[in-house]
C-alpha cells in the first residue's frame, strides 16, 4: 500500500504544483470499513451475548469510526450502513469499487468456554497484505491495550485456498490490504467489564486513532481524531402490558404467550416472562423489540433455554 499511497501523493504534488511537504497535509487515502455480519440467517447476527449482538455492535462501532476518520480528513466508506446481509466477496468488491487503500473489517469475538479475552487482528499471510496488516495491527492493538484489553497480537491463519478468512482472502485478491479487528470477547466477563465501563464510542475511538497513527507512520496523515465522544446514551423502555399483538405485530394469546416469527418463517413461542426477559436484555436501547426482531427464532429460543439453565 505504501507505494500506492506515495504515488497518490506524488500525483497531487504534480497536479497542484505544490511541494511534497505541503501535500502531506492532505489525506490521499481511502479507507473502507466493513461492519461484520448483518441481516438474518445463520451467520447474520454473529455472536449473541446480551446485551450485545455482534451485527449491531459492528455497525455502531464502524459508523463512529467513519465519523472520526472523516473528521480527520480521511475519505471513508462502509460496506453496509444498515442491518442487511452481505457476502464476504461482495464486501471486498465494494471496497474495490470505491478504490480503497485499506479494508478494515470490524468484528467481536466469543468462545465456547467463554474463557478467552482480549483484542486480536487477523491479516493476510502474504506480501503487502502481511506488511500492512502487521503495521496497522500493531497501531490498533496499542490503542486497545490502552483501554485495558489484552493484546492477543497480529495473526495469520491459512486454509486450503490461502488465507483462511474469506474477507481477507477476497480483499487480498482485489489488491486491497485487509484486516479483521476482533475488538474483544463479548461473552467474557473481563472484556464485558471494559465494554460496559468504556462504551462502544471508546472502542471506535481506538480503531480510528489506530488507523490514523498508522497512516501518520507512513507520512500520509497528519491530523488526529477528534476527542472520544461520550458513551452511548441509554434509554430504558419498559415493555407494555398484554395486548393482542406486540409492538411489532407478534401475536400474543390470552395467556400472554408470544408467537415470534423470524425472517425465514421459523417460529418460536415464548411465555410472557421469557419474552419480557428477552426484551430486558436490550432494555438499554430505545426499542428492544426492534433488536429482537431480526434474530433467528432458534437463537432466541437458545437464549431463553440457557437463561432457564442459569447460564445467562
Ligand atoms: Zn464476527
Amino acid at each position: 500500500m505504501k507505494n500506492k499511497l506515495l504515488k497518490k501523493i506524488a500525483v497531487i504534488a504534480l497536479t497542484a504544483g505544490l511541494t511534497i511537504g505541503t501535500c502531506l497535509n492532505a489525506f490521499a487515502v481511502t479507507v473502507c470499513l466493513d461492519p461484520g455480519h448483518g441481516g438474518v440467517g445463520s451467520s447474520g447476527p454473529g455472536a449473541i451475548y446480551p446485551p450485545y449482538i455482534e451485527k449491531y455492535l459492528t455497525l455502531d462501532v464502524a459508523s463512529r469510526v467513519k465519523s472520526e476518520l472523516e473528521a480527520a480528513g480521511i475519505t471513508t466508506y462502509m460496506t453496509r450502513s444498515a442491518d442487511v446481509p452481505l457476502g464476504l466477496a461482495e464486501r471486498a468488491a465494494y471496497a474495490k469499487s470505491v478504490n480503497a487503500d485499506l479494508l478494515v473489517s470490524i468484528h467481536f469475538n466469543a468462545s465456547g468456554p467463554h474463557d478467552k479475552f482480549g483484542t486480536e487482528v487477523w491479516t493476510s499471510a502474504f506480501g503487502n497484505g502481511l506488511i500492512t496488516g502487521i503495521g496497522l495491527g500493531n497501531y490498533l492493538l496499542q490503542q486497545f491495550t490502552a483501554l485495558g484489553f489484552t493484546n492477543k497480537g497480529v495473526k495469520t491463519k491459512l486454509g486450503e485456498n490461502g488465507d483462511y478468512y474469506g474477507v481477507i482472502r477476497y480483499g487480498t485478491a482485489v489488491g486491497i490490504p485487509t484486516v479483521i479487528v476482533e475488538q474483544c470477547f463479548i461473552d467474557n466477563p473481563i472484556d464485558r467489564t471494559i465494554m460496559a465501563s468504556k462504551g462502544a464510542a471508546a472502542l471506535a475511538h481506538a480503531d480510528a486513532q489506530g488507523i490514523i497513527n498508522y497512516l501518520k507512520s507512513l507520512g500520509v496523515a497528519t491530523g488526529g481524531a477528534a476527542a472520544a465522544p461520550a458513551a452511548i446514551e441509554t434509554e430504558k423502555v419498559t415493555p407494555t402490558g398484554a395486548a393482542s399483538t406486540t409492538h411489532y405485530g407478534f401475536p400474543i394469546d390470552p395467556a400472554g404467550n408470544v408467537t415470534y416469527s423470524d425472517g425465514s418463517g421459523a417460529q418460536a413461542v415464548f411465555s410472557a416472562a421469557d419474552w419480557n426477559w428477552l426484551l430486558s436484555q436490550w432494555s438499554y436501547t430505545p426499542d428492544p423489540e426492534a433488536m429482537l426482531k431480526t434474530l433467528p427464532a432458534a437463537d432466541l429460543q437458545k437464549l431463553v433455554t440457557e437463561h432457564a439453565e442459569g447460564k445467562r
